[in-house]
């Protein structure tokens, strides 16, 4: 059912036992939107538990209370409440699926989100999750304080690639700037997020050398990088921030990234103004217009030709958003 932030507060406020949880491959929207809802709940009296079927990036070990996010065990828990923060399908959240016994609300801002929770709020006009939490502060009167603040603000910013991508609303402006007058501090949040051990710069060449582009003519070009198993031993999933890299190129409309692992390949796609969440759904993935992801279970060369051929189409469909 479809509720509004104030009946997702009613629902907050009711229960006591509260499990909160958001995507898989975390990022900065879904470990800030997660942590400064704990710390409010937290602050509130409630019974509250973080759990992520995943590490904890390097990269977010500066936001407060990132150590109390546990994954969770084989053993079934009840919970008055399963809060799914920024995923758009169950999958994303992995074994907390199975794990937790309890009515689901879905807080999030795919576009390609699948309505699979018992309660749904879902605002693709937002930013990020982390603008959701926002307006529910807001609703509940909540005292944010600077380590709330630091946790929203990375949220935001880290979805809209710190106020330049399309999402970027004067909402989302307003936003931040009140999240700065609570005690976010953006230079040192910046600071933390751009600041990468030795070997991720050091492999850059290796990785700019699988640059590939396809030319579609008309409808422009589409650019991948293609991460092999090898490459990816020395940067421990810190690939965050190379797809920018092919998606800056003049004129490529579409930016891939591959990555291999194990048994699949996880695909990370951009565009300046195709929709490849279409592409993303397409592969039981999703995101957003301009920026989506999905795994394929085919080996590397006919994964990237799957994708290719649909980005391909997509462009070729001439529909461009905003
Ligand atoms: P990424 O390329 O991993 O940075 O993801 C870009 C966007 O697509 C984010 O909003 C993700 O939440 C979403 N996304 C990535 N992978 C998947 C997936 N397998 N299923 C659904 N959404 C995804
Ligand atoms: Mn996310
Ligand atoms: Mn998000």
């Amino acid at each position: 059912m479809e509720v509004s932030i104030a009946y997702s507060a009613k629902l907050l406020k009711e229960a006591n036992n509260i499990v909160l949880t958001a995507h898989v491959h975390p990022d900065g929207d879904a470990l800030g939107s997660l942590l400064a809802l704990n710390a409010y709940l937290s602050a509130q009296g409630k019974q509250v538990r973080m759990l992520l079927d995943d590490e904890i990036p390097r990269t977010f070990k500066f936001l407060s209370d990132w150590e109390k996010v546990k994954k969770p065990d084989s053993s079934e828990s009840q919970a008055d409440l399963l809060v799914v923060l920024d995923s758009s399908d169950l999958e994303r959240i992995g074994k907390v699926r199975d794990a937790v016994k309890a009515p689901i609300l879905n807080l999030d801002h795919h576009i390609s989100n699948l309505k699979f929770a018992d309660y749904w709020y879902i605002d693709s006009q937002a930013a990020a999750t982390g603008e959701i939490i926002v307006k529910l502060f807001k609703e509940v009167d909540a005292i944010i304080t600077p380590s709330m603040a630091t946790a929203l603000f990375t949220a935001i910013a880290t979805d809209c690639g710190f106020f330049r991508f399309a999402n970027t609303s004067a909402e989302t402006l307003i936003f931040a700037s009140e999240l700065v007058a609570a005690g976010a501090k953006p230079h040192i949040i910046s600071e933390h997020l751009d600041t990468k051990p030795r070997a991720v710069i050091e492999v850059l060449p290796k990785v700019l050398e699988t640059l590939e582009i396809v030319d579609c003519g008309q409808s422009g070009q589409i650019a991948t990088l293609t991460l092999r198993q090898e490459i990816l031993a020395n940067l421990r999933d810190e690939t965050e921030g190379f797809i920018n890299y092919p998606r800056n190129i003049e004129g490529v409309e579409i930016a891939i990234m591959f990555k291999e692992a194990d048994n699949n390949i996880r695909v990370s796609l951009r565009s300046r103004s195709a929709d490849v969440s279409q592409i993303a759904l397409a592969f039981g993935g999703g995101g957003h217009a301009r920026a989506a992801g999905c795994t394929v279970t085919e080996p590397l060369n006919i994964a990237k030709r799957l994708i290719i051929e649909a980005a391909k189409k997509q462009l070729a469909k001439g529909f461009k958003i905003e």
